[in-house]
C-alpha cells in the first residue's frame, strides 16, 4: 500500500467508527483492526503495530469516554502520537558543522540508491555554502567510480577514487586524508553495497569505518523493500554504528512502513528522503508532517 492510500484507509476506519450510532468495544475493535491491517499492508512490522494497538487500548481505558465524537478524537490523537513515536527515534541526528571537518560514511545495499544519495547530500550542503567532497570506496562494483565521478563533475564537487586500486580501505583512507588537507568540511565516503558473501561486505564496512573514523554513518534504504526493511537495517546497525537513515525512491510506489521499521531497527532518525533520480530531488525529513500527511 502506498503512503497516500495508507492515510486514506486509516482515515476511513476512523470515519466508519464515528458514523456508528453507538461506539462500543466492537466498533472500536473494528476500527483498530482496520488501522492495523492498513499498517501491515504498508510494511510496518507486526511487532510495532501490535505495540501501537496495545498502547491505544490502554489510552482508551484511561480516558473518560462520555461522548462518541470524543472517542474518535482520542483514537485519532493516539494513532497520530503512536505513529510519531515510531517514526521519531527520539534521538537528534548528529549534525555536521559548517567549517569544521566531518566525515560522513554511507552504507546500504547495492541498488538502494547510495551513490546517487551521496551526491544529493553533497549537493544539498554545497548549495548552503559547505565545501563537500566525495570519496568512492566501492571497488567491488564495476562502474561505481565512473558513476560517482560523473555525478560529482556535474555538481562541481571534488572527488577521489581509483580505477587501479582494488583495496577500498586504502582508497577511503587516502581520500579522507587528501580532503582534510584541502579543508573540505564535509567528506562523504561511498562504500560498496555488494559482495560475494555478506560477511565480507560487513567486514569491509568495519575496516573502512576504522580508517576513516566517520562522525556519522548514514544507512541508505530503498523504500520499496517492504517487510525486509527491519532485518536489513538491523544487519547494518550490527556492523557499523549507523547514526541516521535516508529513505530513497519515495516518489515511486513508496511504502510508508519501511521508514518506520528502519527507524525502529537502527534507533536512528530518518534525516532525508529521496524523491527522484535528479540531484535536487531530495527533502529534509520531518517526523510530524510526515505522519500528518500519512493520516491525511
Ligand atoms: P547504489 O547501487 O546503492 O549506489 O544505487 P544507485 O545510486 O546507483 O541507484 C540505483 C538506481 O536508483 C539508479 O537508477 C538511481 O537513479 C535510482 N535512484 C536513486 N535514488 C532515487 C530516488 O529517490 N528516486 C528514484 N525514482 N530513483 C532513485
Amino acid at each position: 500500500m502506498v503512503l497516500a492510500e495508507l492515510g486514506g484507509t486509516i482515515t476511513n476506519a476512523l470515519k466508519r467508527m464515528s458514523n456508528a450510532t453507538i461506539i462500543d468495544e466492537k466498533v472500536i475493535n473494528e476500527c483498530l483492526n482496520g488501522i492495523t491491517r492498513a499498517l501491515l499492508q504498508s510494511d510496518v512490522r507486526l511487532e510495532l503495530v501490535k505495540n501501537m494497538q496495545d498502547n491505544i487500548k490502554k489510552i482508551l481505558k484511561n480516558e473518560e469516554l462520555a461522548a462518541g465524537h470524543n472517542k474518535r478524537k482520542i483514537i485519532q490523537q493516539a494513532v497520530y502520537s503512536e505513529l510519531c513515536k515510531i517514526v521519531d527515534s527520539g534521538k537528534p541526528p548528529v549534525t555536521p558543522k559548517k567549517g569544521k571537518t566531518s566525515v560522513i560514511m554511507f552504507v546500504g545495499l547495492q541498488g538502494s540508491g547510495k551513490t546517487t544519495t551521496c551526491t544529493k547530500y553533497a549537493y544539498y550542503h554545497q548549495k548552503k555554502g559547505w565545501k563537500p567532497a566525495l570519496v568512492c570506496a566501492d571497488t567491488f562494483r564495476a562502474g561505481a567510480f565512473d558513476q560517482l565521478k560523473q555525478n560529482a563533475t556535474k555538481a562541481k564537487i571534488p572527488f577521489y577514487g581509483s580505477y587501479m586500486e582494488s583495496d577500498p580501505v586504502k582508497i577511503a583512507g587516502e581520500g579522507v586524508e587528501r580532503f582534510k588537507k584541502e579543508n573540505c568540511d564535509l567528506i562523504i565516503v561511498d562504500t560498496s553495497g555488494r559482495h560475494k558473501q555478506e560477511a565480507s561486505l560487513f567486514e569491509e564496512m568495519r575496516q573502512v569505518s576504522e580508517i576513516t573514523k566517520p562522525d556519522l554513518v548514514i544507512f541508505v534504504m530503498d523504500s520499496s523493500i517492504g517487510q525486509a526493511a527491519y532485518d536489513q537495517a538491523l544487519a547494518f546497525k550490527k556492523s557499523v554504528s549507523v547514526g541516521a537513515v535516508i529513505i530513497t525512491k519515495m516518489d515511486g510506489h513508496a511504502k510508508g512502513g519501511g521508514a518506520l521499521s528502519a527507524v525502529a531497527a537502527t534507533k536512528s532518525p530518518v534525516i532525508f528522503i529521496g524523491t527522484g533520480e535528479h540531484m535536487d530531488e531530495f527533502e529534509v525529513f520531518d517526523a510530524k508532517p510526515f505522519v500528518s500527511r500519512l493520516l491525511g
